[in-house]
């Protein structure tokens, strides 16, 4: 990821690329001096810790990945065969995968334009007497109305499945992303905002859940007796060395977060006034945070407008994306049902290079050419 090509109108500006500037290299090195390499070490339970008390949960369990974390999130909550969960069409795939592969069937609904999250109305008229719980993903570090989903999944006996790798740090009324559900799911992939390469975490406050998800975490071995097995469980275990990128990570948090609040600041600065343009919002009552800077053109734009604007962006070096494809238009999770919202934010929406360190000339750069192209 830092290795861009350069070209002749200089250094490509990728779309994410880690920040490993503080103690990365001296924890790495510490584990390589003491052996400790793999997923036993002080650096695992250490970053659980951490984790837990910034989150503001009781446990964490850290996972190799943030698609373990959403697995095993979901089998610690007995969810399996026969079972409905919840989730919003418009997500990165993995969240709707962590459901299929429980043996339970993800329920897709469409999501708000504002805030892009599952919308409440719609997941109230998808429950059946076989959804067990609801999945909302804080898209793009933004809080899904989690005031109403709590509602409804307190009504209706749901579990709350938070998908919170986009949101780390995010927050609703207060309560950090991860905190507010039964359980919250984050992953440390390289473009997330805290990266342990790969990675993840559950956090939740569910004592019970928290033993069964470290019991399936390890092969599903008891923790009183060792190589006894009473269930099928998984290695989704992190090792010490992605854990002591981890801690090194979160020592920097708060500056992570204020750098990436400035790039947001600095992008919508100099973009809201673009009619042609749609901003991230602040929605009253929730934090979010700036994973990757993702606006989107007004409703009357179509797709190849979209694309060309992307096209012309990739011309000047400048790396950007669309926005996920929704679930219901890939073959794995096809479905004839209009999800009209998601559908008009995926044909119009493009993410901008988000990163610690990218400067505020960059950015100018990049929305004189955004300007430009339109
Ligand atoms: C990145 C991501 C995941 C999966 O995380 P991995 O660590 O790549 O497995 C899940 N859900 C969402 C919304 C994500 O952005």
């Amino acid at each position: 990821m830092t290795h861009e090509p350069v070209t002749t109108r200089g250094a490509r500006i990728p779309v994410a690329r880690p920040d490993l500037s503080g103690k990365e290299r001296d924890y790495v090195a510490e584990c390589i001096a003491t052996g400790w390499v793999s997923s036993q070490g002080a650096f695992v339970e250490e970053f659980e810790r951490r984790m837990a008390a910034s989150i503001g949960t009781t446990y964490a369990v850290a996972t190799s990945n943030g698609t373990t974390a959403l697995h095993l999130a979901l089998a610690g909550l007995g969810i399996g065969p026969g079972d409905e969960v919840i989730v919003p069409t418009l997500t990165f795939i993995a969240t709707a995968n962590a459901v299929t592969f429980t043996g339970a069937t993800p329920v897709l609904v469409d999501v708000e334009p504002i805030t892009w999250g599952m919308d409440p109305v719609c997941v109230e008229r998808a429950i059946t007497p076989r959804t067990k719980a609801i999945l909302p993903v804080h898209l793009y570090g933004q809080p899904c109305a989690m005031d109403a989903l709590m509602d409804i999944a307190a009504r209706h006996g749901l579990a709350v499945v938070e998908d919170v790798a986009e949101a780390h740090g995010a927050t609703s009324r207060g309560v950090r992303a991860g905190a507010i559900g039964t359980v919250g799911c984050f992953s440390f992939f390289g473009n997330k905002i805290v990266t342990t390469g790969e990675g993840g975490m559950v956090t939740t406050n569910d004592r019970a859940c928290y033993e069964r998800m470290r019991v399936l975490r390890d092969h599903g071995m008891s923790k009183e007796r060792r190589y006894w097995h009473d269930v099928v469980g998984y290695n989704y275990r992190l090792t010490n060395i992605q854990a002591a990128i981890g801690c090194a990570q979160l020592e920097r948090f708060d500056a992570t977060i204020r750098a990436r609040d400035a790039i947001a600041a600095a992008y919508t600065m100099r973009l809201a006034d673009d009619s042609r343009i749609v901003c991230p919002p602040q929605v009253l009552g929730a934090r979010s945070v700036c994973w990757l800077y993702t606006a989107r053109l007004d409703e009357r734009a179509t797709a190849p407008a979209r694309d060309a604007l992307l096209a012309a962006l990739q011309r000047e070096c400048f790396d950007c994306r669309p926005v996920f494809f929704p679930l219901h238009t890939m073959p794995p999770y096809a479905r004839a049902d209009a999800f009209p919202v998601a559908e008009r934010i995926a044909r119009t929406g493009f993410t901008l290079p988000t990163y610690v360190g990218l400067g505020e000339d960059v950015i100018a750069r990049i929305c004189d050419a955004v300007r430009r192209s339109l």
